[in-house]
């Protein structure tokens, strides 16, 4: 049983209206879920990816206006990477952008409006210039042998790259998870800005049961299996603190409504739907993006 790689990642945003315009207009990310978030369903849940809001392309946010920003440090993922065939005009396209490169790739670094570190990766593979789903993520950990053993003995990874204090896990779909060593680093903590979990993918339900029991095998505090009305959900916290989540490949988005209406009207699961007036009443109002661009 291996890990395929990364499912979702989720974070939170300030405000909602320019978090949409920055990850569909500037990014070029298809909003492929408009949702509540379910354990507090005053605030929205916006789920972006790629045309088909495949796993593995699925950068999800809570958007708080006007909550506290968090501060980024140790235990937390930092920087989210995404992969792009090829740079060209990306350094237009983003603000402040910075080159650099990494284990033998071209980088492009910068911020989203909430001060969120993103990265886009040159793959070289396909063709275009768009994002084709995560390239990685970045984990800031006081240590590191701990979570090293996590990806690669229980998850499947294989270590793949080393450069000073950053150590690179490949999964079998080729996403990386990046390991930076900082011992002196100071603790982040959540709020705008910063990255929520890491989601990484079981293929079915009874493949997700099983990582359940072997979580739980392990030692670690792992929660009971979540209905997340587009996959069910395990939760624990990783050994350097940060969140993880094992989440199911099925249903998927297109659960509740068809493939080209993806991310078009405010979806509720069935046990919300009865509150819907309410719910829609108390939520900011949204000008969403119009695709077929
Ligand atoms: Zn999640």
């Amino acid at each position: 049983m291996t890990i395929p790689g990364i499912h979702h990642i989720t974070a939170i945003a300030g405000d909602p209206q320019r978090n949409l315009y920055f990850y569909t207009g500037t990014l070029g990310l298809r909003l492929v879920k408009l949702t509540v978030n379910f354990d507090d369903n005053g605030s929205y849940h916006f789920y972006f990816g790629d045309a088909e809001g495949r796993p593995g392309s699925i950068l999800t946010f809570f958007p708080w206006p006007g909550a506290y920003p968090g501060r980024q440090g140790t235990g937390q993922a930092t920087v989210i990477s995404f992969a792009v065939p090829s740079l060209e005009g990306w350094a237009e396209r983003v603000p402040d952008a910075v080159a650099g490169r990494r284990f033998d790739r071209k980088v492009l670094a910068f911020a989203d409006p909430d001060g969120m570190r993103l990265e886009l990766v040159e793959t070289g593979v396909g063709s275009g210039t768009e994002i084709t789903g995560f390239q990685g993520v970045t984990l800031s950990e006081a240590g590191y042998e701990a979570t090293a053993r996590l990806l690669t003995d229980t998850f499947g990874y294989t270590a793949s790259g080393e450069d000073g204090n950053r150590f690179q896990f490949s999964a079998p779909a080729g996403d990386v998870v990046e390991l930076l060593c900082q011992p002196d680093g100071r603790r982040g903590s959540m709020g705008v800005g910063t990255v929520h979990h890491v989601a990484f993918r079981a293929e079915t339900d009874e493949i997700h049961r099983a990582w359940q029991s072997k979580i739980k095998a392990l030692g670690f505090n792992v929660t009971p299996v979540l209905d997340r009305q587009y996959f069910h959900s395990i939760y624990f916290r990783e050994p350097g603190g940060v969140l993880f989540e094992i989440a199911t490949d099925p249903p998927g988005f297109a659960t509740d409504e068809s493939l080209a209406e993806l991310g078009t009207a405010l979806k509720l699961p069935p046990w919300l739907e009865p509150a819907r007036e309410d719910i829609e009443e108390r939520l900011p109002k949204l000008v969403l993006p119009k695709y077929g661009r």
